[in-house]
């Protein structure tokens, strides 16, 4: 299949389209949070979609991509940045230590730092690639056993130690709350540890609930179902 061959689309997903109407909805929750000059980037996770579900939302101009998986993003992205060089590609899954130099190459934001091992493994990389990306730290916010991320309590240490020790430029945190809690706690608490740390970025919100972390904040939302559609059972 070429990434021209539209022909697999189902007929009641239209991506442009709802990319539109979310923007639309951002624009509404900041006017009705007294929050208009706020910018919110709107990251499009297009994880488990193929290229010609994608291809239509790179042809409204939109350049903001989120995946999960590196392996995935290579083989769907490297056709699509040809023909879109500058899109940015956002890595919002967890990276193994063992991927980080095919990361590093294919990525242009991790958002997903969440251990000091691979914060060092990413400065050694950076150096060898002469390539420093920007930089997310996920938080666990919830502190869910199963979740990565580090603890509320621990991320002004491993910011600063980032930074101090690792050189490293953090430009923001990231969290995905726990499926079954609020989320306006947990997208709260994040915007107060980033101003502890001295960050400005948040990304935070995905489909259902973007227009919250948008009043809350958010400089990136992370929307994916809404804009692509339900992804297909593994
Ligand atoms: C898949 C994913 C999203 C998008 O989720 P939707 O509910 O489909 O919008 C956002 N963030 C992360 C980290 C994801 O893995």
């Amino acid at each position: 299949m070429t990434i021209d061959d539209q022909n697999n689309l189902p007929d009641d997903i239209n991506p442009a389209e709802n990319l539109a109407a979310i923007t639309e909805d951002i624009s509404a929750a900041l006017r009705e949070a007294g929050k208009e000059q706020n910018h919110v980037t709107i990251v499009a996770v297009s994880k488990q979609h193929e290229a010609a579900r994608i291809l239509p939302v790179l042809e409204t101009g939109h350049r903001v991509f989120g995946e999960n998986r590196v392996q995935e993003a290579q083989a769907k992205w490297s056709a699509l940045i040809e023909k879109y060089p500058d899109t940015e590609l956002r890595l919002i899954g967890p990276l193994q230590t063992n991927k980080v130099k095919e990361a590093v190459a294919l990525f242009d934001v991790i958002e997903s730092v969440d251990r000091i091992k691979l914060a060092k493994a990413l400065a050694k990389e950076f150096e060898k690639q002469d390539k420093r990306l920007k930089l997310f730290v996920q938080v666990n916010t919830g502190e869910e056993e199963q979740k990565s991320g580090i603890a509320p309590n621990d991320v002004v240490t491993f910011v600063d130690e980032c930074r101090d020790q690792l050189g490293l430029t953090i430009e923001g945190l990231m969290c995905i709350p726990p499926a079954a809690d609020d989320p306006a706690p947990h997208f709260a608490l994040l915007a107060k540890l980033a101003k502890d740390c001295g960050v400005s970025a948040l990304s935070m919100g995905m489909s259902g609930d973007y227009s919250i972390a948008a009043q809350l904040g958010a400089t990136h939302v992370r929307v994916g179902s809404a804009i692509f559609g339900l992804r297909p059972a593994k």
